[in-house]
């Protein structure tokens, strides 16, 4: 056994039991089977990590970024050591490939530590306007929901910059990846981070999450996860009058306009659409192709779908893992067969299973060509491994397309000619768009136009969602 459960929640520096009974069962996506139970916390076991979270708030507010930071510090170095063991964890509990698991799912998050360290040493807290000081300073308790595609990423780029800021926090991992939280919580607690700056209540999103975004005590939230239950997040949190940062879904568009590297744009294209089996929020699920190279695209990108090697994600040629649960699997199938009845070209891929992978939640990577915008697979994030091919008639009508959605999280624009690919970079209605290739910068905003969300995460941008602003006027 490679990975371990606890079944009690950490609550003020210990582990304690739930105040219920409650349950949620962890299910590798590879084998079907029953990894581990963890407590499903209840609004009682919220209120008592809330309360404690508020508890701690004033004196850990009042040590200096120094002090703070050499918590992460210590963090770092506990973390190197655990993230063989941390990488098979998630594997086993959202069945991302081991190879991905390693640099991706650990190393970033572990890149993160020393960045957010560094960022709040030498953050200016206090500036001057005038005759008044413009001081910033720790925000409050902290109620963060994190999704299960990128756990640790998404649980490090709340709570390490809220702790850093001087917050205290409260977090709900999602119920397919509760083992990943409770290792790092581990961590947190053998480098004795002060009782109650990090309380782990894994739950349901209903309950638990539900109970944070209303509870008095927590006076600012981040979530991160679908549209549709940001929404009752925002709800939730409104009437306690406290802000939120919501970072939810997309269905990004890559576009490709007549002067590209075509090689360039499908490999990079692809690599976006498919990595994590296509369970990215910034995934550019649609691909905005000139009409006369439609045919040379979706050919260039069939090859490259033939080449992924779908299966166990402990195989270390493993590129494509199982879907995280059985529900997401039977979502994703629905939407390829949606698209087959919508009358677009199926041109790999389909909605049986791959071949020999009867066992666990596999999806075979799929391509439509010839899609319309209007499609449901050109217009609902699908979260799974299924590219829609959508041609254009000229930039104009390419910047059309790529805006003709609810969502704007990321995209892509390539071309020959700088000045026109930031030409359409700039209409482009999204938190961020790639010029000519795919790019992962952890220090640059990152967060949503429409229906995406709003807010930002990482780097100087994401470290100030959790200060507050007070004018000193001298
Ligand atoms: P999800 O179902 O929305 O869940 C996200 C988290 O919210 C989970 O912890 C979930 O708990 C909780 N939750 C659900 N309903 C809630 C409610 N009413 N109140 C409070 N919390 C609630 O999303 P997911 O399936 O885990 O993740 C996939 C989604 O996340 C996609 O839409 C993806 O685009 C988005 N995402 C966005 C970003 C970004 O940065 N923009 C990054 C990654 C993922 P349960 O586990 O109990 O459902
Ligand atoms: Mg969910």
């Amino acid at each position: 056994m490679t990975w371990s459960a606890r079944e009690q929640l950490y609550i003020d520096g210990q582990w304690v039991s739930p105040s219920g009974t409650e349950t949620i069962e962890v299910v590798d996506p590879s084998t079907e089977e029953v990894l581990a139970t963890v407590p499903a916390a209840s609004e009682r076991d919220v209120d008592r990590a809330a309360r404690a979270a508020a508890r701690a708030f004033p004196a850990w507010a009042a040590l200096s970024p120094d002090e703070r930071c050499a918590y992460l510090d210590r963090l770092g170095e506990q973390y190197a050591a655990q993230s063989e063991k941390l990488a098979r964890t998630i594997t086993a509990e959202m069945g991302a490939p081991i190879t991905q698991c390693r640099q991706v799912h650990t190393g970033i998050p572990g890149e993160v530590i020393g960045q957010t360290a560094r960022l709040a040493r030498e953050y200016e807290y206090t500036t001057r306007m005038g005759e008044s000081l413009i001081v910033r300073e720790a925000y409050g308790v902290l109620g963060a929901i994190t999704p299960w595609n990128n756990p640790i990423y998404m649980m490090f780029l709340k709570a390490l910059p809220a702790i850093a800021a001087g917050c205290t926090v409260v977090h709900k991992p999602a119920e397919a990846s509760p083992l990943s939280a409770q290792l790092v919580c581990e961590i947190l607690d053998a480098i004795e981070l002060p009782a109650g700056v990090y309380n782990l209540v894994t739950g349901t999103g209903k309950v638990a999450g539900s109970a944070i975004s209303r509870h008095p005590a927590v006076e600012l939230v981040s979530f991160t996860g679908s549209t549709g239950a940001g929404a009752h997040v925002a709800a939730d949190a409104a009437a306690g009058v406290k802000p939120v940062v919501l970072e939810l879904g997309g269905k990004s568009a890559n576009v490709i306009l007549d002067d590209a590297d075509l090689d360039r744009a499908v490999q990079a294209g692809m690599q976006s659409a498919f990595n994590n089996a296509g369970q990215m929020c910034g995934a550019w699920t649609r691909m905005v192709v000139p009409r006369a190279r439609l045919d040379e695209v979706t050919e260039r990108a069939v090859a490259i779908a033939e080449g992924y090697v779908v299966g166990d994600p402990r195989d270390e040629a493993t590129t494509i893992g199982p879907i995280v649960s059985a529900a997401q699997r039977d979502s994703i199938v629905t939407y390829i067969r949606s698209g087959i009845d919508q009358g677009a070209t199926l041109a790999c891929g389909g909605p049986e299973p791959p071949k020999g992978l009867e066992r666990g939640f596999y999806v075979r990577p799929t391509i439509f060509t010839e899609v319309g915008n209007a499609m449901k697979i050109a217009q609902e994030e699908i979260f799974g491994p299924v590219l829609a091919i959508i041609p254009h008639d000229g930039d104009e009508d390419a910047v059309r397309i790529a805006n003709d959605s609810i969502y704007g999280l990321r995209g892509a624009v390539f071309s020959a000619d700088p000045g026109r690919a930031l030409a359409v970079a700039k209409r482009m209605r999204t938190g961020e768009v790639d010029i000519n290739g795919y790019k992962l910068t952890i220090d640059i905003p990152f967060g949503g136009y429409k229906k995406s969300g709003y807010g930002r995460c990482q780097g100087r941008f994401g470290f100030e969602e959790f200060l507050q602003i007070k004018s000193i006027q001298l």
